[in-house]
């Protein structure tokens, strides 16, 4: 069958849902679900299908017949076009409640569990300008929309600073001003590009792997400081030290600046020597007197604030007494673990990266905290009977596991342990009620809290407090 008889076009319909992926929900008239990506719930469009499977269409609105009342302006030129903020043209209020939805639909249509009330999703007290860490990637070939495609006027330059266009590796969005980073991010930006431009650093060709300038970034942090990094492709000192002096004048705020020289076929800078150019090569964020050192290859939590009230909830959802005995599983740089250490008797931190365990010691050296321990090694490897024989039984286990939830094993080995009380903070809700349906076995769910740690898109994070069923 030939793509176009696939295609449908259906008329008058009421877009109903937002969530999966960020893509909002219709209802094509023989039952299947339609998923569109330009809608926003309670509009009433036609819809024009691209993609047909068992038990739904891929599509997008062609036509608006009623703008829904959850409608508002995107603020950002690039919307719609640029993947990072894909709701920037709904209220806010609504995307919590289409964030709140996700999450207790996917506990208890995936978990099939029973909830306690919920509590209301945390909103961001900033809905704009609130992540610390910005990565943008240089391509000499940037996205074209398809109105510059069709006319007939000279395109200019083609050099683009930005963004890759969702699903397609080389093709970058050039970027005038993003809404996601506070200043200076957006100057910085700019002026690397018009410097650049202006003395003929060739920026990246995917396609060819050739060019200088590779990817540009940016961290900010709560403290003032500011690291910037620039990838370059090849080994040119002049032409690096050139764009690394101008931006050390240009922006005497940069705390930090670095680079890394990569000619690998991928730019991830984690297999890669970074070398400082200037100031220091780590900046800190803090947080209740706490400081957090953090290194250009160093996770940290992108929305600062918000991650002050992630971490309180999960502070208060453990509730401790300062006698306990608590395990933080995914630890990262420790960052949790020492957040709650002054209410424990002592934290054990666990993390597969051996830098970051490497910064969780250091950090928590610095903060002056003696009653936490790190360890390095596979989740579902290292958490075992003989690691807690070594350290001790816990009374507390706080999980904070990546998008694709805990290993089996992992889970396995909780119900093994069966600790008095486990949290466990998410920031994928269908992995999270995977996990928890089998927990179910022997625990209950006693609180469950979602938190907008990423306004203006469909990610949201969940905790849940579970207790030892009596
Ligand atoms: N709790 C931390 C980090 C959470 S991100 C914070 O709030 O900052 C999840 C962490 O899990 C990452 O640091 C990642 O390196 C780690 N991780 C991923 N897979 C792992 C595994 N199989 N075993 C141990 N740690 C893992």
């Amino acid at each position: 069958m030939s793509r176009k008889k696939r295609n449908q076009v259906f008329t008058t319909i009421e877009v109903i849902d937002a969530g999966a992926k960020g893509k909002t929900v219709a209802k094509a008239p023989d039952g299947r679900v339609i998923f569109l990506t330009n809608a926003v719930p309670g509009d009433i469009v036609d819809i024009q299908t691209f993609k047909k499977r068992k038990a739904f269409y891929e599509g997008k609105a062609i036509n608006f017949h009623t703008l829904s009342e959850k409608r508002t302006e995107p603020k950002c030129e690039h919307f719609g076009t640029c993947g990072g903020c894909k709701w920037q043209h709904m209220k806010y209020e609504d995307q919590l409640f289409f964030k709140q939805k996700e999450v207790t639909n996917n506990l208890t249509r995936i978990g099939h569990l029973e909830l306690p009330e919920i509590t209301p999703i945390l909103g961001s007290k900033e809905q704009y300008f609130y992540r610390n860490k910005m990565e943008f990637s240089f391509s000499d070939s940037r996205w074209l929309t398809l109105e510059e495609i069709q006319s007939d006027r000279d395109l200019g330059d083609r050099n683009a600073l930005g963004f890759h266009i969702p699903g397609m590796w080389d093709k970058i969005l050039d970027v005038k001003k993003c809404h996601l980073q506070a200043d200076p991010s957006n100057a910085i930006r700019l002026e690397v590009k018009d410097f650049a431009l202006k003395n003929d650093l060739l920026f990246f060709n995917t396609r060819n792997q050739t060019g200088l300038l590779r990817t540009l970034m940016i961290r900010t942090s709560s403290t003032g400081e500011i690291m910037v990094l620039i990838q370059f492709f090849s080994d040119s000192q002049e032409k690096r030290e050139l764009l690394l002096d101008h931006l050390k004048v240009t922006f005497p705020e940069i705390t930090s600046l670095q680079y890394v020289i990569n000619s690998k076929g991928n730019d991830t800078i984690y297999d890669q020597e970074v070398i400082c150019y200037h100031g220091r090569d780590h900046i800190f964020e803090e947080m209740e007197g706490l400081q957090f050192k953090i290194n250009a290859k160093s996770f940290y939590q992108t929305n600062s604030a918000q991650a002050y009230e992630l971490y309180k909830i999960a502070r208060d959802f453990a509730s401790l007494s300062g006698n306990e005995v608590v395990y933080d599983l995914y630890t990262g740089t420790g960052t949790i673990a020492q957040f709650v250490a002054k209410k424990a008797k002592k934290v054990i931190g666990v993390e597969a990266v051996p830098d970051a365990i490497l910064a969780a010691k250091e950090n928590a050296a610095r903060n002056n905290i003696e009653n936490t321990e790190f360890y390095v090694g596979d989740m579902a490897k290292v958490f075992d009977q003989a690691f807690l024989a070594k350290h001790g039984q816990p009374d507390v286990i706080i999980t904070d596991p990546p998008r694709d939830g805990m290993h089996k094993k992992v889970v396995e080995q909780l119900l093994a342990i069966a600790a008095e009380k486990i949290v466990y903070v998410s920031c994928n809700s269908a992995t999270q009620a995977r996990d928890l349906a089998i927990l179910n076995e022997k625990y209950q769910i006693v609180k469950t809290q979602a938190v907008d740690m990423f306004p203006q898109t469909h990610h949201v994070e969940n905790v849940v407090l579970l207790k030892l069923k009596k």
